[in-house]
């Protein structure tokens, strides 16, 4: 049976470690070959402006991951170290408490035509709704292939925003187009189908448009985790499980509370959710912008996890984000690792990938609540964050263990101390 628990992977070499992964099915041998030519400059040039050269970043695996009762290997390109190893760490917890459950909405993203001047507000607002049923129809005809696959523009609805406001600038109407994206993230869809729309805006309000484009606050494209965990299974060292589920509980009210901790606690969940939205070839930077805004849906900014207990004194979390994001189209189509990393997932839709990004955001905000709670984030982060500091300070080869091995036990990670000990060596 296919599996994502593959114990011992972390002492593993890369090229054992893609054996490993290509034993357990995760991994094609086509893929695996990919790894050597990750991104060329060619088709660098070909994706964005004034290329120079590319930027690569670690690609790592989250292992353990049960989810819906199906087995993830989760791909995650990132530069920090520990969040892979963290996300693994818990998965490992949650897999035994049977793991993440996850669901979805259906994948309706919004798109902004902005109106400004129309004379009358309230008649331009009732002339677009009385033509509502062919404008979605003058949508549909800008993207008919989106239509065959059973997606669309679905509805539409009008706002009026500042309409007692004085200044000329402020009064405006936005229509509002919802559309199924299927399985793209959708921007340049929308974008496409909204611009088709805007003459005929124009002269059903007399009002002249200005923008045409996408909103990122994707709030009709939710994905949703949850996990119940037995207390038992949180205990840790000296800590007993209760007083770590405790712990979480009081961490997640502090940051349902305080703005200043909760943009703190959000970016613990985004460390897992933007490595595999980078490592599959999505936009992160909607991802994020989407997800922070969620975050203040209710006029302050809070939390994006909820932490509880149940009657069975289970540590019950929940995610819900949206998760505007894609199997297919925009750079996932040209980048060479992005489809190995989807091919990793094996996700049969963009539904699916949303789920499991929500559960690794989820795995990773216990991830760091639980080290905060107990042992402190330092311990194992620094440990894990040695290594880099080793390179940084001229180690190589053999050496950076070495070097990062004694930076722990005497417990100072710092570069200068790093230096110091590099020179010992050489000499
Ligand atoms: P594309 O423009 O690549 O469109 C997706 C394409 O995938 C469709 O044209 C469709 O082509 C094809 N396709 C194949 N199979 C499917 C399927 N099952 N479901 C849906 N489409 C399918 O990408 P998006 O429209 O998704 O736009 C995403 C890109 O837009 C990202 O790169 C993002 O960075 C960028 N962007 C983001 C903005 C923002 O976030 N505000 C603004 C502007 C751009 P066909 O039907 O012809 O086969």
């Amino acid at each position: 049976m296919k599996t994502s628990r593959i114990p011992g992977f972390y002492n593993k070499t890369v090229t054992e470690r893609r054996e490993l992964l290509q034993d357990a099915q995760h991994l094609s041998a086509n893929d695996s070959a990919t790894f050597n030519e990750p991104l060329s400059t060619e088709t660098a040039d070909k994706m964005i402006e004034n290329v120079i050269g590319t930027y690569p970043l670690p690609l790592g695996v989250g292992l353990n991951f049960l989810i819906n009762g199906k087995e993830y290997v989760v791909p995650m390109a990132i530069e920090e170290p520990s969040v892979v190893a963290s996300a693994s760490y818990i998965a490992k917890i949650v897999r035994e408490a049977g793991g993440f459950t996850t669901e979805a909405t259906e994948r309706v993203m919004i798109g902004q035509i902005q109106v400004v001047g129309a004379p009358d507000l309230d008649a331009a607002k009732a002339s677009i709704l009385a033509e509502k049923d062919s404008l979605i129809e003058d949508a549909n005809a800008a993207y008919p292939s989106l239509v065959a696959r059973g997606g669309g523009a679905e509805d539409l609805e009008v706002r009026i925003l500042n309409e007692a406001s004085d200044s000329a600038y402020g009064k405006m109407l936005v229509v509002h187009l919802y559309v199924n994206t299927c399985d793209a993230m959708g921007a340049n869809i929308i974008n496409t189908m909204v611009e088709s729309l805007a003459p005929t805006v124009e002269s059903l309000t007399n009002g002249k448009v200005y923008l045409r484009i996408l909103s990122n606050y994707a709030d009709r494209c939710l994905a949703r985790a949850r996990c119940v965990i037995p207390a038992n299974l949180l205990q840790s060292g000296d800590f007993s499980g209760e007083e770590v589920r405790d712990g979480v509980v009081h961490a997640y009210e502090f940051a349902a509370s305080d703005p200043y901790r909760a943009v703190t606690h959000n970016k613990g969940i985004m460390n897992g959710i933007d490595p595999i939205v980078i490592a599959t070839g999505n936009d992160w930077r909607a991802v994020e912008a989407g997800a922070h805004a969620y975050a203040a849906r209710t006029g302050q900014y809070s939390s994006m996890t909820t932490w509880s207990t149940d009657s069975k004194g289970n540590l019950v979390g929940e995610l819900e984000l949206p998760m505007s994001v894609g199997t297919v189209g925009g750079a996932i189509r040209v980048h060479p690792i992005a489809k190995v990393a989807q091919d990793i997932l094996n996700v049969e839709s963009a539904q699916e990938l949303a789920q499991v990004i929500v559960a690794v955001g989820l795995a990773q905000n216990l991830g760091a609540l639980k080290a905060l709670v107990t042992d402190g984030i330092q311990k194992g982060h620094m440990a894990l964050h040695s290594r880099s500091v080793a390179i940084a300070a001229g180690a190589s080869g053999e050496m950076i263990d070495i070097v990062a091995g004694k930076l722990v036990e005497l417990n100072e990670i710092r570069v200068g101390k790093a230096k110091e000990l590099v020179e010992q060596i050489k000499k």
